[in-house]
């Protein structure tokens, strides 16, 4: 496993901003973490970055506590921040050299490499304060990834890109989610789908959700029905569309629909022609727009 992060709990104040979150990345997984803005999402990755540290809880990078920062710690992650601090008088290639020698060891010609992975050879010879912020951003990620970490950590990596620009940036994130692990925050969904392996949710400090993307593509519809009776399962035969059933509790059932038409609808008309009625509707799962939106709200998706 190369990130473990167990029990992580933050507070600031009396706010508690990371409430017991728990979840592993795997090498070679792009993880999108997603939640609106305030759910926590900085203040995580600065935690496993070991810029802050956790109130509860600890992380590991390869088996590495994040919160020592030992140099073990720091050659394995490469970070860009919300607000990347980039020198605007230097030159590109003299800002990738100031950064290489953060660290020991970095060949001058790794400079080329990572000028070359992003894209900013048509650029690199301008100040970075003439650049556009999609080449600024590219700018950032070079430098992320100079000394070859393991993980990445991207927030908000393309907040602020014009259309163009974000889907380079995409691109190029998706690129190299090929080489290292991945964790990248985000507070718009499709984003998400488009780089992403896997997507955890964060709403007010917790996980809601922590999913690979291909379960949330299948246009499969599982909902959770609460009964007023106990029926038998052939009952279910009759309802269209429905391509399995399960029944959990002896009032609750477990439906499959294979179909991104909202079949609320359609299970009280059932209802009420089969002549029972439906005391709660619980859509588990159906695509991320709409589950963000259900974890994301308050109110639950009940009848
Ligand atoms: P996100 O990245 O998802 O937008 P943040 O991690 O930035 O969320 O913030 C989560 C919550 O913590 C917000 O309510 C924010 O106001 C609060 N917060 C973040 N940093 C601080 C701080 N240094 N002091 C007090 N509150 C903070």
């Amino acid at each position: 496993m190369l990130v473990r992060a167990e029990h992580i709990g933050k507070s600031y104040g009396r706010q508690k901003v990371l409430d017991d979150v728990s979840f592993g990345v795997e090498r070679g997984q792009v993880v999108g973490l997603l939640g609106p803005n305030g759910s926590g999402k900085t203040t995580l990755m600065r935690i496993l970055t070991g810029y802050l540290r956790a109130d509860e809880g600890s992380a590991y990078i390869d088996g590495f506590s994040v919160a020592e920062q030992t140099l073990q710690v720091r050659r394995r992650i490469g970070y860009l921040p919300e607000h990347n601090p980039l020198y605007t008088d230097m030159y590109v290639r003299e800002y990738l050299d100031f950064v290489r020698g953060f660290y020991d060891g970095i060949p001058r010609t790794r400079i080329d490499e990572v000028v070359e992975m992003t894209g900013l050879t048509p650029e690199a010879r301008k100040k970075i304060g003439q650049l556009s912020k999609g080449y600024r951003q590219r700018v950032g990620l070079a430098a992320a990834i100079l000394h070859k970490p393991s993980l990445l950590i991207l927030d908000e990596p393309t907040t602020g890109l014009d259309p163009n620009q974000l889907v380079d940036i995409r691109r190029l994130i998706k690129a190299l989610g090929k080489e290292t692990g991945i964790i990248l925050s985000t507070h718009i969904m499709q984003e998400v789908t488009q780089m992403a392996d896997r997507v955890i949710v964060l709403y007010k400090g917790r996980i809601r959700l922590d999913r690979p993307i291909k379960d949330l593509e299948t246009g499969e519809q599982i909902i959770r029905v609460e009964l007023d009776t106990e029926i038998e399962a052939e009952w279910w035969k009759r309802m269209p569309g429905l391509s399995a059933w399960e029944n959990l509790a002896p009032q609750l059932w477990e439906l499959r629909f294979d179909t991104r038409e909202d079949m609320r609808g359609r299970l009280f008309d059932f209802a009420v022609q089969t002549g029972f009625k439906i005391l709660s509707i619980e859509v588990q799962h159906t695509d991320l727009e709409k589950l963000f939106r259900q974890l994301t709200t308050e109110a639950r998706e009940t009848v």
